[in-house]
């Protein structure tokens, strides 16, 4: 079933207690710093049901239709669908918003690959992480992601500090557990259910915690507070900071002052294995909707560039087509690595299609460790006037207006205002507090960089060079211990040799 926007503003005026700038928010959807998001977020559910866009966006199964996004993904062909989803929703809105579902639910695909680590603990997580997949389906809710907690001093145990500093269990009862701590989540305030769990990677040699817990959290549950960073939206005018004002997509201190979370929302509980199966596999699904964003990044980055650049006459400098060069080699290095890592999509170890680990993996680590320097080299390009210029306010006032409009005009195609436009825009993608959010989230949003390493560490196919090196080299075959690799046996000649996923999947 897929839901109307009018529907999902609905659903979170349930009196939920938010908080923004130290005051209570009466009503987040009509809140101006939240505003902008949910107005977007609705959009996205309407686009469901727009005959220009529906067939992009859901797909119809039993007579009934359901989003694309919230789909099992079972073949190849799932993830071109998703890959097109979103970029639908990205290019219909004209900016880049992450944290709207499309890529936090693949975080539930993760568990569902975990069924087997689930029933050793009880048939019943096993159970009910498959229900709230198909509920996903059946209810299309707004779904966000809850790992990151406080933390406290990391030198000490919980036990040794205040212990909320990481979410834990404080009771059972017949209904379910109580559960009290804290998370970071981006767009709780606005969104339905959280998946939440431990950012805990190292539980030594403990079979058992109260810390080991992951559940969907119903964020109009008793007992929730969100407390809230102040909105970019509203700040400024928006004719001056374009993105702020539309794309802001604000993050929550979620506080769990002793939350009921049902049994039936349980997906695991006290046993530290299945809290450290879900800490290696959490993105595996989620990081390519994550990746695809930087892809989207990139576009705007590059024609920021090089609108100014042709505005002002520079992109016939050879060292600045170099520079454009280098944003192009960027944008086709990530959308290399994800059309690679659909062409050679895997099964998972729970039937699902999960994109190629390696390449998907890899490729994040491209996107999100380079950012910083594409970010440099477009503000470069862009020159210094994205900092120096007026805002809107001057090229109106009719004492100003006047020698503005001289200065800023090129020529007849770039008019003053349309200059003025394009700097504002590159100002706040670049310069603003939403640039360098913006920034912070694609470093830090699908954990530090040192775990998107730690991914790569463990995904990538380390036999390869390993063999290819022993037989060149003609080190003995009992250099490496064991090697398990056949002549032939890498993902590409794979590829080569076997049915595509995509055909497997059609016949
Ligand atoms: C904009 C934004 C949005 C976010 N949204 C969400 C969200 O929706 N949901 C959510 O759960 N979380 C969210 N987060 C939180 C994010 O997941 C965390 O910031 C991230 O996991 C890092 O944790 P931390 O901030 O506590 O940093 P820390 O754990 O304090 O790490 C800081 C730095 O210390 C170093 N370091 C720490 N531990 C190690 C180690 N073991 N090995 C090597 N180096 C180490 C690294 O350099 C690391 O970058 C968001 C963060 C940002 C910035």
């Amino acid at each position: 079933m897929i839901r109307t926007g009018a529907d999902y503003i609905e659903s979170i005026r349930d009196g939920r207690a938010v908080y923004v700038g130290g005051e209570k928010v009466k009503d987040v959807a009509s809140h101006p710093m939240f505003k902008p998001l949910v107005d977007i977020r609705a959009r996205f559910y309407d686009m469901q049901h727009d005959p220009r866009t529906r067939h992009l966006m859901a797909y119809e199964e039993d007579g009934e239709w359901n989003g694309i996004g919230n789909k099992l993904p079972l073949t190849q062909g799932d993830w071109w669908d998703k890959r097109r989803a979103t970029d639908t929703l990205l290019e219909e809105v004209g900016g880049v918003v992450t944290r709207v579902g499309d890529e936090t639910v693949g975080e539930m695909w993760s568990l569902f690959d975990g069924q087997d680590v689930l029933n050793e603990v009880d048939p019943q997580f096993s159970a009910n992480i498959r229900n709230h997949i198909q509920r996903v389906l059946k209810a299309d809710p707004f779904h966000v992601s809850a790992n990151t907690d406080p933390k406290g001093d990391r030198s000490k145990p919980p036990q040794d500090q205040d212990p909320d500093m990481l979410l834990h269990v404080v009771r059972e009862t017949d209904a379910g557990i109580v559960v009290r701590g804290a998370k970071y989540e981006t767009a709780a305030a606005y969104a339905n259910q959280a998946f939440t769990k431990p950012t805990i990677a190292n539980w030594g040699n403990a079979a058992y915690s109260d810390y080991a817990v992951g559940f969907i959290c119903d964020l109009g549950s008793p007992g929730l507070k969100f407390i809230c960073r102040t909105g970019f939206a509203g700040r400024a005018p928006a004719d001056d900071y374009p993105l702020s004002n539309s794309f802001d997509e604000v993050d929550t201190l979620v506080i769990f002052d002793d939350v009921l979370i049902p049994w039936e929302n349980v997906l695991f509980y006290r046993h530290t294995r299945a809290a450290m199966f879900i800490r290696a596999t959490l993105h595996r699904y989620s990081a390519f909707a994550f990746v695809q964003r930087n892809l989207k990044l990139a576009d705007m980055m590059i024609g920021a560039a090089l609108f100014n650049a042709r505005q002002t006459g520079l992109d016939k400098q050879q060292a600045v087509q170099e520079k454009l060069a280098q944003l192009a080699v960027y944008r086709e290095g990530i959308n290399a690595h994800l059309t690679a890592a659909i062409a050679l999509s895997e099964r998972s170890p729970g039937g699902l299609m999960m994109p190629n680990q390696s390449l998907l993996y890899t490729g994040r680590v491209l996107a999100c460790s380079q950012l910083h320097e594409m970010m440099h080299i477009a503000r470069e390009l862009c020159g210094g006037q994205i900092c120096v210029t007026p805002d809107k306010a001057a090229f109106d006032a009719p004492e100003t207006k006047p020698w503005l409009d001289k200065f800023y005009t090129i020529n007849s195609e770039w008019i003053a205002d349309d200059r003025r436009k394009l700097l504002a825009f590159a100002r706040d993608m670049l310069n603003s507090d939403y640039a360098g959010h913006r920034l912070t989230f694609q470093l830090f949003a699908q954990s530090p960089p040192f775990a998107h390493l730690a991914a790569v560490y463990r995904n990538f196919d380390w036999d390869g060079p390993l063999d290819f090196v022993r037989k060149a080299a003609g080190l003995s075959e009992n250099v490496l211990g064991k090697v398990t690799r056949a002549p032939g046996d890498s993902a590409v000649s794979q590829w080569f040799n076997t049915t595509p996923p995509s055909r497997q999947a059609a016949e």
